[in-house]
């Protein structure tokens, strides 16, 4: 019998060269590794955080030097903590290699307690937005799958969650998640793990500039994220002008792939829109906007998110009158519209610039 070629995502994640990341690793993956005792109780053990945060989870000695000889089970090191004002606090991360990434805790006390942490899947950005501190930067390189959850358990064993928060996970940190989709998907999975943080693909969101080849291939991958879109113009010329994929797959092209998605129940996009002053910000821009989404305004989310402005861009956050006119402008048009004040402001949140800064 022919055997079924197995697709990317199916492969484990390559590493670099020498032993895979504990972090990169499914069940079946310790079995086929021959670990010795239960997978299952092995995976439980290593990515239960909280038994972490009570002293070294129990491990026997047998699995302790099986970890140490056949994988690699270090993690991305905190080096800066910023706490914000409005009790977020952005971290810089340092990977193996001495290269750095950002990611940032988002706690909520209000109604029910929830924590969202907002994740890197790139050293820097491909894409080059014009308006976006990553961008400045260019690409270093991919995260591994295992760099991935990594940066998920440090964070998780350094500021929480508490118990009983429930906790959210967007890949809007610094990168482009659906060029590396091979390793986001791995880790989406690993993360899921029932024996392991449990954490739904439905409480994950993927956050893209619009690679439309990228959306095409998430759309049939199980488990399947959510997806946000990042739209920030609403006519080609504009969109092209600040966001280089559009030149290639323009606004018709990415409202194509919106509709091939097939919404599964439960399952909704969320759009987010950078207002630039005096660039995209007009009642007409509103306008069009709405009208672009068209059946799409119901039961999604807009995220207005006002320029966060940084010393790689000349852009500028609208005046407060003109954020408020075009929100209501949406919201008159059906659309469910929330104005995002980007979280920690004071810190220099705009995503990539405590990096950049560094380098
Ligand atoms: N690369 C992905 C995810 C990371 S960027 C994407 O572009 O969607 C996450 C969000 O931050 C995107 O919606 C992006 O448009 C937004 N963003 C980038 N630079 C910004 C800035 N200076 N101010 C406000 N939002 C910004
Ligand atoms: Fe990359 Fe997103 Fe920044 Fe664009 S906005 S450069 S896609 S990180």
């Amino acid at each position: 019998m022919a055997e079924t070629a197995l697709m990317p995502w199916d492969r484990p994640a390559p590493e670099k060269a020498g032993k895979p990341s504990v972090w990169s690793l499914l069940p079946e993956d310790f079995e086929a590794m021959g670990a010795p005792g239960r997978a299952a109780h092995l995976f439980n053990r290593l990515h239960r955080v909280h038994l972490w945060k009570e002293g070294a989870p129990w491990i026997s000695k047998a699995l302790r030097e099986w970890v140490a000889t056949e994988t690699d089970a270090s993690l991305p090191e905190i080096l800066e903590r910023h706490p914000s004002m409005d009790g977020s606090t952005k971290l810089v991360l340092r990977l193996s290699d001495g290269h750095r990434i950002e990611a940032v805790h988002m706690p909520r006390k209000v109604r029910s307690p929830r924590v969202t942490y907002c994740i890197s899947s790139q050293v820097g950005c491909a894409m080059g937005c014009t308006f976006c501190a990553t961008g400045a930067m260019g690409i270093l390189r991919n995260l591994t799958a295992g760099e991935i959850v990594g940066q998920v358990i440090a964070l998780m064993r350094d500021l929480g969650p508490d118990r009983g928060e429930q906790v959210t996970l967007v890949f809007m940190g610094m990168g482009e998640p659906l060029h590396n989709l091979d390793h986001v998907h791995r880790a989406i999975r690993v993360l899921g793990e029932i024996e392991g943080l449990g954490l739904s693909a439905k409480r994950i969101t993927v956050s893209t500039s619009g690679l439309v080849s990228g959306i095409e291939k998430l759309a049939r991958l199980r488990p399947r994220p959510l997806l946000a879109l990042s739209l920030n113009a609403t006519h080609d010329e504009a969109r092209s002008a600040t966001m280089p994929v559009n030149k290639v797959w323009n606004l018709a092209r990415l409202r194509q792939a919106l509709d091939a998605w097939g919404l599964q129940r439960g399952e909704k996009f969320t759009f987010e829109y950078v207002l630039l002053a005096g660039v995209n910000d007009t009642p007409e821009d509103a306008q069009r906007l709405g009208d672009w989404l068209g059946d799409l305004r119901r039961g999604h989310n807009v995220n207005l998110i006002p320029m966060n402005e940084h010393d790689h861009s000349t852009f500028h956050e609208p005046a407060e009158d003109r954020i408020q006119a075009f929100s209501d402008r949406l919201k008159a048009q059906g659309c469910f519209v929330t104005v995002r004040r980007s979280r920690g402001r004071d810190v220099r949140a705009a995503c990539g610039q405590l990096v950049k800064e560094k380098a």
